[in-house]
């Protein structure tokens, strides 16, 4: 992989292209260009109202573009109907705020939409969520309400429900910035597990920890647009731009 963080030429399973998006007046996105190879990490950056939870609501369509190209694995995001939740499924997104649903328990979060969405045999569902509660630490919570989990522990079940639907890209949106500190490191591990055995990911996050270490390529987003795409390396010790300089320099003082 070169310095300027070009993806190491494997095809791109997702790829944005001259995406725009407007809020009324609010030129929110614009002419953004991103590519995550299968398997790769990208990490988003950028200062709050940069467009980076648009960005990754474009992605899985929970809003519409208004010029440009979003494709996975090539074929472009379905606009309705069938064809997009069969993409839905194939995008797992974990949110800030973990959005379980309080009144079922762990184990039914975890095989709502595989039950559903994907048909599969109650037995089958049950099982695959077990192993992946297992996988994230909480195989002991299968019969727990959301609210009787930490923040970590709610966050890493909705890491395990995304898996549960196989998606082959993983979006993440801060999904450690409503946790207690405490609980974030927890939760990042499970990341980096992800990201070590090949999961396709973007994640937005302001863990810079997390992002030189597990990030393929970072990506920094000022004002909808995307500035300087980088290894960690290149990015943390030598940004390019004015911009990502001022970024770091706020967030690394803290
Ligand atoms: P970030 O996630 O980087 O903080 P957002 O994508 O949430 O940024 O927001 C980008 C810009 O779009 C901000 O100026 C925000 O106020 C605006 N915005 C986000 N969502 C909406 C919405 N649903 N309606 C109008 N404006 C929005
Ligand atoms: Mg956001």
């Amino acid at each position: 992989m070169s310095e300027t963080g070009e993806p190491g030429g494997a095809a791109a399973l997702l790829r944005l292209s001259g995406v725009n998006k407007h809020y009324g007046p609010a030129h929110v996105l614009r002419d953004v260009d991103l590519e995550v190879a299968a398997g790769e990490v990208v990490v988003l950056l950028g200062a709050s109202g940069s467009g980076k939870s648009t960005l990754c609501r474009c992605v899985n369509r929970l809003e519409t573009v208004d010029s440009g190209e979003i494709t996975l694995d090539g074929v472009p995001i379905p606009a309705e109907g069938r064809e997009l939740a069969r993409l839905r499924a194939q995008v797992g997104m974990v949110f800030q705020s973990f959005n379980l649903f309080a009144h079922r328990t762990v184990l039914e979060n975890i095989t709502l939409a595989p039950l559903r969405v994907r048909r599969l045999p109650r037995e089958r569902a049950e099982a695959r969520a077990r192993e992946l509660l297992d996988r994230v630490g909480l195989a002991d919570k299968a019969a727990a309400h959301p609210a009787q989990l930490s923040g970590g522990q709610q966050q890493r079940v909705a890491i395990a429900r995304a898996l549960a639907m196989d998606p082959r890209l993983l979006l993440f949106d801060e999904p450690t910035s409503a946790l207690d500190p405490e609980m974030i490191g927890e939760v990042l591990e499970v990341m980096s597990e992800l990201a070590a055995e090949g999961m396709t990911m973007l994640v937005v996050t302001h863990e810079m920890g997390f992002a030189r270490r597990a990030a393929d390529r970072v990506a920094f987003l000022d004002q909808g647009r995307i500035l300087e795409t980088a290894t960690p390396d290149a990015f943390f010790e030598r940004p390019a731009t004015e911009r990502a300089r001022d970024f770091l320099a706020k967030i690394l003082r803290h």
